[in-house]
């Protein structure tokens, strides 16, 4: 532990010995050392991308502009870095607002039926593309979380943006949501890479990626998963997730609920 110790001498009058106040720094030099290491993290992020669209407009200027074969690689690569910048910065923007706590809205019933059908209405052509089975399971529609519309559907779309990233074509992944009587688990089950088993405690840090040789040919930022944990945290719920490498993973998020309803009983696809 880091104990600060401060002797400060009493008013002459009183003058009988020295008043001894000790200070716990532990948690104040563990949040700065985090801070520290999230900017480092988040300069040499975006330090990458900029140095690369400097790069290839430096080139471009000094000739090869002319070149006719050479030039519109040159401004692919550029528009595919500063993609990425702006993932990177959206990404951070949303970490800093489920980070912050100053101002939490107060929490509303929200109806999750249509959150992931909206979730899985917008992934449905990126699903369509790696001809991976997106596969929404029924369940009670009038099942509810206690929590906000917007920041779910990040949640939602996080994971499942995820599992389709993480799967091969051909793969599965699966989004379902069982109410219970004060929880609502939503859970997103893919067949994919799987992730390693000493990666998986620490797969919810910022910026932790597992192999990042393999994770730039699939381009995420690392920030995905830290938005949605701390996002289901700021609901008084937590993340769960179990994983075998090369078989896939279920990433649940366990959330507050209020009433639920009697399950639907088939299941489809979207
Ligand atoms: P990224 O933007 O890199 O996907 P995340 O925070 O969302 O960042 O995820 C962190 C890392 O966890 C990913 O880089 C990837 O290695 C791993 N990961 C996340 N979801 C899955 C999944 N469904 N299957 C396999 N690996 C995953």
């Amino acid at each position: 532990r880091q104990l600060l110790v401060k002797s400060s001498t009493l008013p002459s009058e009183s003058r009988r010995g020295v008043l001894l106040t000790i200070h716990d720094q532990t948690q104040l030099k563990q949040l700065e050392a985090m801070r520290r290491e999230f900017v480092a993290n988040v300069s040499h992020e975006l330090k990458t991308p900029l140095a690369a669209v400097k790069g290839y407009a430096e080139t471009l200027q000094l000739g090869a502009i002319d070149d006719k074969e050479i030039a519109p690689h040159f401004v692919d690569q550029i528009l595919s870095q500063a993609d990425r910048l702006e993932r990177l910065i959206a990404d951070m923007m949303h970490l800093a607002r489920a980070q912050d706590r100053s101002q939490p809205a107060a929490p509303v019933d929200v109806l999750v039926f249509p959150v992931i059908q909206e979730c899985c209405e917008t992934y449905q052509p990126v699903a369509a593309q790696k001809e991976i089975e997106l596969i929404l399971e029924p369940f009670d529609e009038a099942c509810t979380i206690l929590g906000e519309r917007e920041a779910l559907l990040t949640v939602v779309n996080n994971l499942v943006g995820n599992a389709l990233r993480y799967t091969q074509v051909g793969g599965h992944v699966r989004v379902s949501c069982q109410p219970g009587e004060e929880q609502v688990s939503i859970a997103v089950t893919d067949d994919g890479l799987g992730i390693p088993h000493e990666d998986q405690e620490r797969i919810f840090e910022r910026f932790y990626r597992v192999e990042k040789a393999r994770d730039q040919q699939y381009g995420g930022t690392g920030l995905g998963l830290a938005i949605v944990k701390n996002i289901v945290q700021s609901f008084g719920g937590s993340m769960r997730l179990q994983s075998e490498p090369g078989k896939g993973s279920t990433f649940e998020a366990v959330l507050p609920c209020s009433p639920a309803t009697v399950p639907l009983q088939t299941a489809k696809s979207v």
